[in-house]
């Protein structure tokens, strides 16, 4: 195992490698976004139908249902098994457009 930048000490692995000396735990808060608004706001701004241009692609993707919170990725570039998909260019914009940091978020599906 490597050793810490700032302290020289080895690194713990837990999913990925930190230091237990430098890298004191933070909590795990992670920003919900309501899937519906989103798309409402795409609609908003130029991209009509956006719900429908994706909906089904995404029930297929993710078995959505009622009250579900599901983590939608948001392919990087050069992505070519998802580069096929024109759902997931909408997607990326959709990202994009609301300023949806990484490469992927959880998002509330609730009807
Ligand atoms: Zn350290």
């Amino acid at each position: 195992m490597e050793a810490c930048e700032k302290c020289g000490k080895e690194m713990k692995m837990y999913y990925k490698p930190f230091c237990p000396t430098c890298d004191k735990p933070v909590p795990k808060i992670q920003k919900i976004y309501n899937l519906f608004r989103c798309f409402y706001y795409m609609e908003a701004h130029g991209h009509p139908n956006f719900k429908d241009s994706v909906w089904s692609f995404l029930c297929d993707m993710y078995n959505i249902h009622n009250d579900i919170t599901i983590t939608i990725q948001c392919p990087s570039e050069g992505d070519e098994d998802l580069e096929d998909y024109p759902e997931y260019k909408l997607i990326t914009l959709m990202f994009q457009e609301i300023g949806i940091k990484g490469d992927s978020a959880l998002f509330e599906v609730s009807w």
